[in-house]
């Protein structure tokens, strides 16, 4: 879809922190982290939301995979799941890593400074766990 940032994202138009790839889906780090390796798992096919993804069994089995992988690079003690659909058109799932004393309730306008090293090495770290 055109001027939609994710398809955008999908077809590497716009630069992205990589940490999954298939034939469906596409994951990689949100630029607006709540907590470091806050990542975005994606259909690679436009649609509005994620209830309107056809394989929706195998989205979240993907994206519980890639909560695993996260959750091993991080070593965060749990991992949050969100679907809400609003901001970016496009249906996405935030992997949210949560460490001990990270602030309890989420909240989600407090993302973190995380420079571009660090945004890097930490998709060399996930992409590293692979248990797919
Ligand atoms: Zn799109």
């Amino acid at each position: 879809m055109e001027d939609c940032v994710f398809c955008k994202i999908v077809a590497k138009k716009i630069p992205s922190y990589s940490i999954y790839e298939d034939d469906s889906f596409y994951g990689f780090l949100d630029i607006r982290p709540l907590n470091l390796g806050h990542s975005l798992l994606i259909p690679k096919r436009h649609f509005r939301f994620v209830y309107d993804v056809p394989d929706f069994g195998r989205y979240f089995e993907t994206a519980r995979k890639m909560a695993k992988n996260i959750q091993k690079a991080t070593d965060a003690s749990s991992i949050n799941f969100l679907t809400v659909g609003e901001e970016v058109h496009h249906a996405h799932i935030w992997i949210i890593p949560r460490f001990e004393n990270d602030g309890g309730v989420l909240d989600l306008k407090n993302f973190k400074k995380i420079s571009p090293e660090e945004m890097k090495s930490i998709a060399t770290t996930i992409t590293s766990q692979i248990s797919f």
